[in-house]
């Protein structure tokens, strides 16, 4: 079922009107489904029903606090790639014992802080990151939980900029080096090893690079238990896809059947840590057409919105769906590039969408939920955008529009 429907001629989140939304919280802004999150939470928690999980949501997809405490409230677990993530979950009151941290470049105090909070595992991408890892844990007279996360050298089919599982790519450790490393950390004292982990990449519509992967990683895990190193948690990693444009990727349900199919007959915790999928089409981003502009060579629709609030579209060409929320414009069905008033060419967030539109029309942005907020930035100094999340019928704002103040918060002039 959809959360965001036409009702009465007008884009709804659950039953609060967009408009409304407009008119409380104005234009530009993001709108979140509460019932749409949980939702999608939840499809992968009941496919997982008969296997020992633990989802781990990946906060980078959309890391409000809000976002984080109604999954945590769900029992969810974390996928995080900062210690800034680390203490979102907690002030959102999310579990550190089922937090799981990624990530290429962890610093020493981020180990300490992930450390002192006792999550549940570091997912260790390199045999340098776990030399340092071992020399902070003993330095804190602490066992640090590991897995590493291999590279198993599998083509996800996705943007190359959001692909991770392939052997040129700079994360992981290499398939053909995992059973060294783990030699490695299983004589170091301060390491504890409990699994393995890999993440091909992102925003997969198919089934066979995650079974792949899978099949791979297995592989792995016997000869490891050769070695009387037995892991108690295997980790897939994120990625499952989402519809922007008419993709059919494979169900939670689906995804979840297919990988369990792989792990039948071993006694192995199975973690997951999807982002866009539990988020990217909970939300949208709703914006106010400023200036419809026709030259003779093409018509531009200039909205309120930019590359700093989303920037998908110009990053890796990602490609959203763009209606009208409510106009009564009888104007003509034109083809328009949707752009912002960013000074850069690539400020677009739809090119060539044929749309009937008159200034001061609201528009959707769809699937906006994941990568949306969480990569926004200032630049052209426009203050960072409101989060809105719906709730039935009722509009809670949480985080508010920025303002002049908090553009130059921490900024100083220097000395006469
Ligand atoms: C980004 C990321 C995820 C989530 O990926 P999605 O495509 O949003 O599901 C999971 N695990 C790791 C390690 C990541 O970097």
């Amino acid at each position: 079922m959809s959360f965001f429907a036409i009702n009465d001629g007008v884009l709804h989140a659950e039953s609060v009107a967009l408009t409304s939304v407009a008119e409380h919280f104005g234009t530009p802004a993001y709108v979140y489904s509460r019932a749409a999150i949980e939702s999608s939470w939840q499809q992968f928690d009941s496919a997982l029903k008969n296997q020992s999980h633990l989802i781990c949501y990946a906060v980078k997809a959309n890391s409000n606090i809000a976002v984080l405490n109604i999954l945590a409230r769900l029992g969810s677990g974390f996928d995080i790639v900062s210690a800034g993530e680390l203490h979102r979950v907690l002030e959102a009151g999310g579990d550190p014992a089922k937090v799981v941290f990624s990530g290429v470049g962890k610093t020493v105090s981020e180990m300490q802080f992930a450390l002192e909070k006792n999550i549940k595992c570091f997912n260790v991408e390199s045999a340098n990151e776990l030399t340092r890892l071992n020399a902070v844990a003993a330095e804190m007279n602490r066992q640090a939980p590991v897995s590493l996360r291999v590279n198993p050298d599998v083509d996800a089919n996705t943007h190359p900029y959001i692909s991770t599982g392939l052997k040129e790519n700079k994360f992981g450790i290499a398939f053909e080096s995992a059973k060294d490393v783990y030699l490695q950390a299983a004589a170091m004292e301060h390491i504890n090893i409990v699994g393995v982990d890999c993440h091909i990449g992102s925003q997969i519509t198919e089934l066979s690079p995650f079974r792949d992967a899978l099949e791979r990683v297995l592989i792995l895990v016997d000869e490891l238990a050769e070695e009387n190193i037995h892991l108690t948690h295997l980790d897939i990693g994120g990625g499952l896809g989402i519809n922007y444009q008419g993709e059919t990727p494979p169900s939670a349900e689906d995804y979840a059947g297919a990988i369990m199919e792989s792990l039948k007959g071993r006694e192995m915790e199975l973690i997951m840590e999807p982002g866009r999928s539990i988020v990217g089409n909970a939300g949208v981003l709703i914006t106010t057409v400023e200036y419809l502009n026709e030259t003779p060579y093409h018509n531009f629709a200039v909205v309120d919105a930019a590359m700093n609030d989303l920037i998908r579209p110009s990053l890796y060409s990602g490609w959203h769906d763009i209606t009208r929320i409510f106009s009564d414009t009888d104007a003509a069905e034109k083809e328009y590039d949707v752009v912002g008033p960013v000074c850069e060419t690539g400020d677009f967030l739809g090119k060539n969408r044929t749309l009937k539109l008159a200034q001061g029309d609201l528009l959707a942005i769809h699937s906006a939920g994941a990568y949306g907020f969480t990569m926004a930035s200032n630049y052209n100094s426009r203050p960072r955008i409101p989060e809105i999340m719906v709730d039935g019928a009722i509009m809670h704002e949480i985080r508010k529009r920025e303002s002049w103040g908090d553009l130059i918060n921490g900024e100083s002039l220097l000395p006469d």
